[in-house]
């Protein structure tokens, strides 16, 4: 192994990918979070009839990180864009992306707002109004308490 969380955890995704890039490599990745990404990646390929990848930018992230992005880029409230509370934070259980998709047939970046349309059945909250990624999350859906009732049903 080459890296720490260098583990396939779907078809398409590996576990680095959503690991806090600046500490650690903690992560936490919710299970639903990664089957939505799963249904987002198919239905943007069949979408753009192209194979594509789904590029994670920021998956997990500690609170020293996100302090350290506050101090860098400003909190939201005093005239920043860092939230005190993102989604990101490992305490919410690993149910946030940020994410852009790469068209692997021309090589070029899916429109932001493309992969938002395909993003919004799938995820409780969708922001596109960045220029370069979506953020994506599961702040409703993965509540411990809808998990545990999932596993249940799901067992015989
Ligand atoms: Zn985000």
């Amino acid at each position: 192994m080459s890296r720490p969380n260098n583990i396939q955890v779907s078809p398409h995704f590996r576990l680095y990918e959503f690991e806090d890039r600046a500490f650690d490599h903690v992560v936490v990745l919710h299970p639903l979070l990664l089957e939505r990404l799963e249904l987002l990646h198919s239905a943007l390929a069949e979408k753009l009839e192209h194979q594509v990848a789904i590029c994670i930018t920021r998956g997990s992230v500690t609170v020293r990180s996100n302090n350290q992005l506050g101090k860098i880029l400003g909190w939201i409230g005093e005239g920043g864009i860092v939230s005190r509370n993102s989604r990101h934070l490992t305490k919410f259980g690993g149910i946030a992306a940020d994410l852009y998709t790469i068209d692997q047939e021309t090589g070029l970046m899916v429109p932001t707002g493309t992969v938002a349309d395909e993003a919004r059945p799938l995820f409780d909250v969708v922001l596109d109004h960045y220029p370069t990624h979506i953020h994506v999350d599961l702040r409703d859906s993965a509540k411990p308490n809808t998990e545990v009732r999932a596993v249940s049903e799901a067992r015989p």
